[in-house]
């Protein structure tokens, strides 16, 4: 279930709201339906790039570790 940051359009107030797809989100202050959605917090952008580092880090990894060692792939070039 998706939690998003709001901002209520009538009053300002900041807040985070659980959306299911039934419900309207209303501000807790002001009880307005005239929300701004501004960050989803189960995906937040530095998240997704944290990921693809990793990634790359994991890579890099198996690279250095790779099946051969350089002398045994000197060995194997004869
Ligand atoms: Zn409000």
């Amino acid at each position: 279930m998706p939690i998003y940051d709001y901002q209520c359009s009538a009053c300002h107030a900041e807040f985070e709201l659980l959306v299911r797809q039934s419900t309207v989100p209303t501000c807790p202050q002001c009880g307005s339906t005239s929300l701004e959605r501004r960050v989803s917090l189960t995906a937040p952008h530095g998240t997704s790039r944290a990921i693809v580092a990793a990634g790359r880090q994991a890579a890099a990894r198996e690279g250095h570790f790779s099946h051969y060692s350089a002398a045994e792939r000197a060995k194997l070039r004869g």
